[in-house]
């Protein structure tokens, strides 16, 4: 069975689409999944639909038929392309990487899961005992990441709440040895507050509800969750998807097996501790006088951190503030105090997931190995499951990052895909025509411009605290971009009805239009946590979490060094990520789904084809037919046609080229095809489908 497995399942490959538009490949994925056929191709890219239930396709016996074969070969699947990676990283000695996009509760997270149990069932024939090692881990460290790194959201049960990258290093035998993940602007306000039906993060109910009694006491805890703001305001708490207690071993377990000690075990949840009794600490105030109203939490949190009940009451009611050479405690208001509190909770958190990171590529550094350059070089395949392009009722900060995300991979996948399909036409010796594309570098630019982007602008005011406010922030932009095609300001939508509000701006994205609420823009950018906090932590008699504060160390009356903005710091990180992908050859997962309700039967048309819409996958099949449909290696073509034409049945005395020519030429199909070096290319789709039904008549 290939590809094409008969009429009835439509096509696998988008690119044999009779019409190329949105309704037709909502279509086609439509009946394939109707027929639970989760996966179809454009090319060499997997479009993957969303199953919502088990199904029995990842086995064995499934790995076994897809291991070292081509594409065409064998029904879509994932694991073709899982093969095509680690084939092309083996033979080619190049470095590779899987691009995973799609929205919220598409399936990227399964999809990359998927790739690695892959990888991981197709190496180490020979058992060693290292690789073993590092396979556990990489499969292992995932649940680690999704228990602080994933939440119930309302739209996934796990839904992934940081962008991850992971890099898979391979030895000159094909085997792992090691990894590194890098992960991208943890989505921490969840951390104090979710909205109704979502929960925080996975681990703190882990924690409550899988902690033993003994733990939970010498962490002051209860056992009900209730007793938490920071862990109720959702109300989500249990979910029927997901087992707490068993996810609770599992963590420690994982924990287990990175070589944690059960001091540095017992600190992590010590700190998760920590932020459920910070967030419950009230203030009272008298007067002008602001006081904390429950002593007995401020000591519950002063005894999981390791610091002084003093020092952390101080820092929570005042700020130290250095001026002239004088070192002063301001007071802080109420507010303020709840302000700074919550600033702290959410900046232990994003350090606590931070350093577990950090921890998993602690075991995962792969070894300086010497020897490897005597056999070629260490080879890497890198997985990249990050958030998709979100439009949501209110869309702030975090989605304006987001969205600029998928804008620089939008970029690199123009340039990668073009370039891809151009060098394969210069290298096969055939003529083609560019095709027009959209290059949506011009929004990258709006965004991410040195001095005059978005991101300067926001950083420039963000310099002048007290002066600018998000307001001035909007219109300094308006005057800026008061005539980019891609961004409407106040000044240009007057008349703009869907722009009456007078905080919003919107950004004409390559996946549609976006409009921003400014609110709330300076104060995420600028992300302050007081120096007071970071001392007090670096202070903390606890090794470990003195060490992931070690900016705690500088002097009172030291102006510190402001730190890089969110925004600034997200940009870097994007530069960086392109730079990486750009040198490794691209294989792409573009995950769909099919419902709002998670059913495994419902196609909800209108959804899809919005999705079709921003991950750009009709442009795409456009893209790959521009020039021709289909690509096959003579070889192959001839093996497969060789039955539906007299000259080349059973056998064909010439050489491969000249036996492909006569079965086309037979067929009268030779016009429609292109002869290159290697490769025959046909240009239309119905070529292909005429070949094969003459082969299925036979
Ligand atoms: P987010 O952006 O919120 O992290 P995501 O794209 O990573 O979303 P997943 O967490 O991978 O989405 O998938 C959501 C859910 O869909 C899974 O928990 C699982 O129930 C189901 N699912 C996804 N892919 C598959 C699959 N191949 N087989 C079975 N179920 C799947
Ligand atoms: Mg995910």
């Amino acid at each position: 069975m290939a590809v094409h497995e008969g009429k009835e399942y439509g096509v696998g490959d988008l690119v044999l689409l009779d019409n190329i538009t949105d309704d037709s490949v909502v279509n086609n994925l439509k009946l394939r999944f109707s027929k639970g056929r989760i996966y179809s191709y454009i090319g060499e890219v997997v479009v993957s639909v969303n199953p919502y239930k088990q199904v029995n396709i990842y086995g064995q016996d499934v790995v076994q038929q897809y291991k070292n074969r081509e594409f065409y070969e064998r029904p879509p699947h994932i694991f073709a392309l899982a093969d095509a990676s680690y084939k092309t990283m083996r033979r080619l000695n190049k470095d590779t990487c899987i691009v995973i996009s799609g929205e919220s509760g598409s399936g990227k997270t399964e999809a990359s899961k998927i790739v690695m149990r892959y990888i991981a069932a197709v190496t180490n024939a020979n058992q060693r005992a290292e690789i073993e090692r590092v396979k556990n881990i990489l499969i292992q460290s995932t649940c680690i990441l999704e228990a602080f790194g994933n939440a119930k959201t309302n739209r996934n049960d796990n839904s992934s709440r940081f962008g991850k990258y992971m890099d898979i290093n391979f030895d000159f035998k094909g085997d792992p040895v090691g990894g590194n993940i890098e992960n991208y602007l943890l989505e921490k306000s969840r951390v104090v507050l979710q909205h109704a039906g979502e929960r925080n993060f996975h681990a703190f109910y882990q924690l409550l509800v899988g902690g033993s009694d003994k733990l939970l006491s010498a962490l002051h805890l209860k056992r009900d969750h209730k007793s938490y703001a920071y862990v109720s305001h959702g109300t989500a708490h249990p979910v029927n998807t997901i087992n707490d207690k068993q996810d609770f071993q599992s963590v420690g377990a994982a924990l287990n097996s990175l070589g944690l000690s059960t001091e540095q075990t017992e600190t992590i949840w010590r700190i998760v501790a920590s932020i459920l009794h910070l967030g419950n600490i009230t203030f009272t105030k008298d007067g002008d006088h602001v006081n904390v109203a429950n002593m007995d939490r401020l000591q519950s949190v002063a005894k999981m951190l390791h610091i002084s009940d003093k020092d952390f009451k101080q820092a929570l009611l005042s700020r130290t503030v250095a001026a002239r050479g004088e070192v002063m405690d301001k007071p802080l208001t109420q507010s303020e105090a709840l302000y700074a509190r919550d600033a702290f909770a959410k900046a232990i958190y994003e350090r606590l997931f931070t350093w577990v990171v950090q921890q998993i590529n602690e075991t995962l550094r792969p070894p300086a190995n010497p020897s490897a350059s005597l056999y070629g070089k260490n080879t890497v395949i890198g997985v990249l499951d990050i958030y998709g392009f979100e439009i949501f009722e209110t869309n702030s900060f975090e989605q304006f990052c987001i969205n600029y995300c998928n804008e620089k991979l939008q970029q690199l996948f123009i340039e990668l895909v073009l370039k891809q399909e151009q060098e394969e036409y210069e290298r096969e010796g055939i003529h083609w025509t560019p095709v027009e594309y959209f290059n949506n570098r011009i929004i990258c630019d709006l965004v991410e411009q040195q001095h005059n982007g978005i991101i300067a602008l926001m950083d420039e005011a963000c310099l002048n605290v007290g002066k600018t406010t998000d307001q001035t922030f909007l219109e300094a932009m308006d005057k800026k971009f008061f005539k980019h095609g891609h961004y409407t300001s106040r000044q240009t939508a007057q008349q703009d009805k869907t722009l009456a509000h007078h905080r919003e701006f919107r950004i004409k994205h390559y996946a549609g239009d976006v409009v921003y609420t400014v609110d709330g823009f300076l104060d995420k950018n600028r992300d302050p946590i007081f120096q007071d906090f970071k001392r007090l932590l670096f202070n903390s008699k606890d090794s470990l979490i003195r060490d992931m504060w070690p900016e705690g160390a500088a002097h009172k009356t030291t102006v510190t060094k402001r730190p890089l903005t969110t925004a600034t710091v997200f940009k870097n990180s994007m530069l960086a990520l392109v730079q990486k992908l750009q040198t490794k050859e691209p294989h792409y997962i573009r995950c769909i789904k099919p419902n709002e309700i998670k059913s495994p039967s419902q196609f909800d048309e209108v959804r899809v084809k919005h999705q079709i819409h921003y991950l750009n996958i009709t442009e795409n099949v456009r893209v790959r037919r521009a020039g021709f449909a289909y690509r096959m290696v003579y070889k192959r073509f001839l093996q497969r046609y060789k039955l539906i034409c007299q000259k080349t049945w059973p056998n064909f005395p010439g050489s491969d080229v000249d036996g492909v020519k006569a079965i086309l030429t037979e067929h009268r199909l030779a016009k429609d095809a292109a002869f290159g070096k290697t490769k025959v290319f046909i240009r239309s789709p119905e070529s292909v489908h005429y070949l094969e039904e003459a082969r299925n008549k036979k």
